[in-house]
């Protein structure tokens, strides 16, 4: 292989162009990418997992390198306020895990198993892990001193992100061409020869990466890969994007907010620069008109005046994401709705395990049903893991939360995970036999489903365990061992 195109100048363009040329540009592989002036990128996408950490360590990029240039802030975990009516869990934090969470985590474990039993235990994961008190007194997930090793993620401008990763990869040395695909061009077996660019370029390759955003242009519209909607148990399918100003002289928080609604939830993402938010709906139970409404009532005085921005979401996935020469990442290959910001960890994945494939067989295309597999198996894991959030709610106020909860189009995995917790069953032992397929681990599983309030209502006398009270006195003392939010990023 000597010549890569990549398609698309959104962040899963710049994402994969910097990962194939630090990876390959020993070995001679040019890289070039082409992004059409005329066709915009997705502009939203602002919240990561932990996993893009390792995206910059790997590229040797220094957070106070590219946090400044993208606004960025850090991310200790998603509050989801709102999804549940169960008392004492009417919110509920999903924290990134930390080693100090060691001691109060089990605690939280044996209190979460004791109340599925039936036993009075306190077991929202707000009250025991360090993320969600970091969190709450808006700190970043940084020790003033040494400490040991905590996790989190970022939150960044999206626009911001793309460009400086477009710059990184360029000084890698990225050919990077602004026009128009027009037309693709086959070979007899269907491969992909090259594409012909509006100006009148023709660009040869051996791989094509189809990074063209929800159209899909290489996977869907060339080669006719079919596209698999999630609609039967994801039914959100719009957005609506608001920024907001931060409040002078407020500490950032150092969380993402994702607030159900009536027709869906809200996302509230702090950036050093200003608020991202927006709301994710269905358009079966709401009209566009009426949930822009809703959020514009929901973000108050913030949102006065500012303009709004409207998303079609295409949520699903392609059976194949690696036919003939041509790999789709990033929204041209899927996309699951954002409510766990999973987006950019795919994408990342995905770049990784081709890049192990290709050099696993020499640059040949053995491995390609092995890859489909495993990208398929990363895309159904999320998809469980964000499916389990409408099952486990308890709203009653609209069709919508109804029609989530009542919803019997679930994967057997999901169904199983749901039946054992419920039965006060071996969750551990049906967690383990799915095993990595999850793609979340169990301290994830045991903060959603003890998160939401999933437990019997009557409740017998426990053993003498720690109560939440207890644990949020213990954590309020560790997180006087980080530095705040504000003063780590140097703003304001
Ligand atoms: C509402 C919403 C919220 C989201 N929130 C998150 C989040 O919190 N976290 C997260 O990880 N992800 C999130 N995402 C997903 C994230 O935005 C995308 O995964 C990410 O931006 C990558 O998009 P992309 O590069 O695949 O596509 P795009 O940004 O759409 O880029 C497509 C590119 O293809 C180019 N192109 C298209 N056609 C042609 C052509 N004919 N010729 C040349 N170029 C062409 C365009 O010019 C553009 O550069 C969210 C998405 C939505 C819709």
């Amino acid at each position: 292989m000597q010549h890569i195109a990549i398609i698309g100048g959104g962040t899963a363009g710049w994402m994969t162009a910097c990962l194939l040329q630090q990876r390959w540009r020993e070995r001679g592989i040019a890289v070039t990418l082409v992004e059409s002036a005329e066709i915009g990128t997705v502009g939203v996408g602002e919240g990561s997992t932990p996993y893009l950490r390792r995206f910059f360590a790997t590229l040797g990029i220094a957070e106070r390198d590219w946090m400044p240039a993208c606004d960025a802030t850090y991310k200790c975990g998603i509050r989801f306020p709102g999804w549940s009516s169960v008392p004492g869990y009417e919110s509920y934090f999903h924290p990134f895990f930390n080693e100090a969470d060691r001691e109060l985590g089990n605690q939280f474990f044996t209190n979460a198993c004791l109340r599925r039993r039936g036993q009075a235990a306190d077991a929202n994961p707000q009250d025991f892990f360090l993320a969600a008190e970091l969190a709450r007194q808006r700190r970043a997930p940084i020790y003033a001193g040494d400490g040991p090793g905590t996790d989190y993620a970022y939150h960044f401008d999206a626009g911001k992100l793309g460009a400086f990763l477009r710059t990184h990869a360029v000084g890698l040395g990225v050919r990077h061409i602004v026009d128009t695909v027009a037309r693709v061009e086959q070979r007899e077996n269907g491969d992909m020869a090259a594409v012909h660019l509006k100006n009148g370029a023709r660009i040869a390759a051996e791989l094509f990466v189809d990074c063209s955003g929800f159209k899909g242009l290489l996977i869907n519209e060339t080669l006719g890969e079919p596209f698999l909607p999630f609609r039967d148990n994801l039914f959100n399918d719009r957005a609506i994007a608001i920024p907001t100003p931060l409040v002078d002289g407020e500490d950032i928080p150092s969380e993402t907010v994702s607030t159900a609604l009536r027709h869906g939830w809200a996302w509230q993402i702090p950036l050093t620069s200003r608020y991202g938010n927006g709301y994710v709906y269905s358009s079966d139970f709401v009209s566009d008109d009426d949930a822009e409404r809703e959020l514009r009532a929901h973000l108050g005085a913030a949102a006065e005046g500012a303009t709004s921005r409207r998303l079609r979401m295409r949520v699903g996935r392609v059976e194949q994401h690696w036919r003939q020469n041509c790999v789709a990442v990033g929204l041209a290959q899927g996309f699951i709705e954002p409510l766990e910001a999973t987006a950019l960890m795919l994408i990342q994945f995905s770049i990784e395990d081709l890049i192990a494939a290709l050099e696993g067989d020499g640059f040949g295309r053995g491995r390609q049903a092995d890859y489909n597999r495993r990208v398929n198996e990363m895309f159904e894991g999320v998809r469980d893991y964000v499916v389990a959030h409408y099952q486990l709610n308890t709203r009653r106020d609209t069709d919508y939360w109804r029609a989530n909860r009542a919803n019997r189009h679930i994967s057997a995995r999901l169904a199983s995970l749901l039946d054992v917790w419920d039965r006060g069953g071996d969750f551990e032992a049906e967690l383990e036999r799915h095993g990595s397929a999850l793609m979340y681990l169990r301290p994830s599983w045991y903060a959603l489903f003890a998160g939401m309030g999933r437990f019997p209502a009557d409740l017998r006398a426990a053993p003498q365990t720690l109560t939440a009270a207890q644990a949020r006195q213990r954590l309020r003392q560790m997180a006087q061992a980080f530095r705040s939010h504000r003063g780590h990023l140097s703003v304001g």
